[in-house]
């Protein structure tokens, strides 16, 4: 038996994604209701009480909202670095000590049967990590919330099974669109997100590693600077015009602002 994942939900609005193996259910952020979580969890046949860690990536808004909430009404342990911890305290309410767990960033740890490695990204916030997940030999990487790809997040990102990545916008929609200079500007940044353009190379680029991944998620895409088949046919030109074929050399699948993807299973 493998990992098995779902993103319940993914985009500037809010983030919540489920991944389990066979004794263990984790939550990577919670930037949804708790109500909403929990109708997630139920339409993909999984229950709120078998949730036995939260794991948060970034203290922004979109990725914590919730996570207070569940932890209180379902005993569940948080954890994140100390950095984070030191600013999403004042946002999420009071959390039963015993649930409040610390990691060192860069450094693997365990709960139960699965391993995490949080690791470093290029984003706007205290101390952001993307995590990497490994059961069995199965690996799952999520990797969305960053302005640039480095060497070592591609070196982290290495031999995953399946790897969700950010596509988060169009660069001329973004700079045609609504949005004030100062927030074109943060994205587009070193600190920002990634375009649909930096998930395609960035793609090409694990493809040419001697494990590449057999499925990839398009992830955090914007709702004003994107759309689902825009970031799709961008990401599947780029892999194309590198002899790449989408469908048959590697799967690319979107994940949804407002509803969960597919569930994915990752059998070793
Ligand atoms: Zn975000
Ligand atoms: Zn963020």
């Amino acid at each position: 038996m493998g990992l098995r994942f779902c993103s319940l939900a993914s985009g500037s609005s809010g983030n919540c994604h489920f991944i389990a193996s066979e004794a263990t259910s984790l939550l990577i952020d919670v930037g949804l209701s708790g109500k909403r979580v929990e109708q997630s969890l139920e339409r993909i046949g999984e229950r709120i009480q078998d949730v036995q860690g939260i794991l948060v990536t970034h203290e922004h808004r979109d990725h914590i909202h919730g996570v207070g909430i569940l932890s209180r009404r379902f005993d569940i342990p948080i954890y994140a670095n100390a950095h984070t911890w030191a600013v999403m305290e004042n946002y999420i309410g009071d959390v039963r000590e015993k649930n409040i767990m610390v990691f060192d960033t860069g450094k693997e740890f365990c709960i139960k049967d699965i391993q995490i490695k949080p690791y470093s990204i290029s984003h706007d916030a205290a101390d952001p990590v993307a995590f990497s997940f490994y059961h069995d030999d199965g690996k799952i990487s999520i990797t969305t919330d960053l302005g640039c790809v480095t060497d070592k997040i591609k070196k982290e990102i290495k031999d995953s099974n399946l790897l969700m990545i950010e596509s988060n916008h169009d660069v001329e929609m973004l700079k045609m669109g609504r949005y004030p200079y100062y927030l074109k500007k943060r994205i587009l940044g070193d600190k920002g997100h990634l375009s649909n353009e930096a998930a395609g190379k960035l793609i090409v680029d694990m493809m040419q590693e001697s494990a590449p991944p057999e499925m990839v998620l398009l992830g955090h895409l914007s709702q004003e600077n994107n759309f689902p088949e825009l970031a799709y046919e961008t990401v599947k030109e780029i892999l194309v015009s590198n002899k790449i074929q989408v469908g048959t050399d590697i799967c690319i699948d979107l994940t949804y602002r407002d509803k969960e993807s597919k569930i994915y299973y990752i059998e070793k």
